[in-house]
């Protein structure tokens, strides 16, 4: 079997100072992502304590467990929520250090690592700003926004600005869970559905549909955004995307949902092992969209690469897959 470079493109860092943060102002707050930081900070879950440990660490738990499992790359960004549940002073001071680090984890190994720069969205100029220095003077690879930030979503004018310095770099801007903003959540704080079973991918979902119908790429055209978990549902909704933009009323927008869908995003199988969805997505959205990824350590290296190794697909279109688009969206160097 072909060995291809396998580049994991969603995978998840944390430090110290914001995970204690996180716990600090979950404690007395009511978002639907309190109960969940809650617990992975509370010490006494064993699931937590291991992810937790595992978010920290570089390079005495994650380097060896990519080794056994022969993955060449992650890309690396804070993990969701970021700084954007912090206040805002401390969130741009927090993301600078953040992505200062980064930096140097990826100067140390620079075949291992690439990272997604971490901003803080309260500050939209002062965001804007930090993707510049990060991706220019520090080399970072793209940003990554973990969904609302204080319930409000990029598509809100006062967003563009970091829009615009993303489209205007040339870098893509990943946008990650979190469970859903305090507009949505009622219904979901039942049963555990706020979190990845279902409310992150109907948070990120919504998401990439109003970056669609509001128009930003219209404005944008550059503009790239990567949403995981094999798009969230939305190349599920394609047709009926398609079909509903267009039923009864004059088109508003230069393309179409679907087209702005294979213009400008590209998706990744974080967290969906499951050969059908991808064979659909290939479909849905093109091979040359889609990028594999693991999610860890919320999940696991090993049904990832199992997962990836087993589909059948030519060699041309699994290199694409494991690396090449990767490569090509993040700027990440090929190998020679
Ligand atoms: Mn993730």
């Amino acid at each position: 079997m072909t060995r291809f470079r396998r580049i994991a493109t969603e995978e998840a860092f944390a430090t110290p100072e914001q995970l204690a943060l996180l716990s600090e102002v979950t404690r007395n707050d009511d978002s639907a992502d309190a109960p969940f930081w809650q617990m992975m900070t509370s010490g006494t879950n064993p699931f937590a304590n291991r992810v937790a440990r595992q978010l920290a660490d570089i390079e005495s738990e994650r380097l060896p467990a990519m080794d056994a499992f022969g993955v060449d790359m992650h890309v690396l960004a804070l993990t969701s929520p970021g700084v954007q549940m912090f206040e805002t002073g401390v969130a741009a001071d927090m993301a600078a250090r953040t992505n200062d680090l980064l930096a140097d984890i990826c100067k140390r190994h620079p075949t291992r690592f690439a990272a997604l720069a971490t901003i803080a969205p309260q500050d939209p100029a002062a965001a804007a700003r930090e993707i510049e220095r990060a991706c220019t003077t520090l080399g970072l690879n793209g940003v990554m926004v973990n969904s609302h930030t204080n319930d409000e979503y990029l598509d809100d004018a006062k967003f563009w600005p970091i829009l615009e310095a993303a489209a205007a770099l040339g870098k893509p801007i990943y946008i990650h869970p979190r469970a859903p903003s305090r507009g949505m959540a009622a219904p979901y704080m039942q049963y555990g559905l706020a979190n990845a079973i279902w409310g992150y991918g109907a948070e990120t979902g919504l998401h990439g549909v109003r970056l669609i119908m509001s128009g930003v790429f219209d404005r944008f055209p550059n503009l790239r955004i990567v949403l995981g978990h094999m798009g969230e549902g939305l190349p599920f909704w394609q047709w009926r995307l398609d079909y509903m933009y267009t039923n009864g009323s004059a088109p508003r927008l230069s393309l179409t949902p679907g087209e702005y869908m294979r213009r400008n995003m590209a998706i990744t199988t974080s967290g969906m092992n499951w050969d059908k969805v991808l064979g659909f997505c290939i479909d849905a959205v093109g091979i040359d969209n889609i990028m594999w990824a693991v999610d860890y350590p919320y999940q696991e290296h090993p049904s990832a690469v199992d997962f990836m190794d087993a589909v059948e697909l030519p060699d041309a279109d699994k290199a694409k897959l494991y690396h090449g688009n990767a490569e090509r969206i993040f700027g990440i160097a090929p190998l020679t």
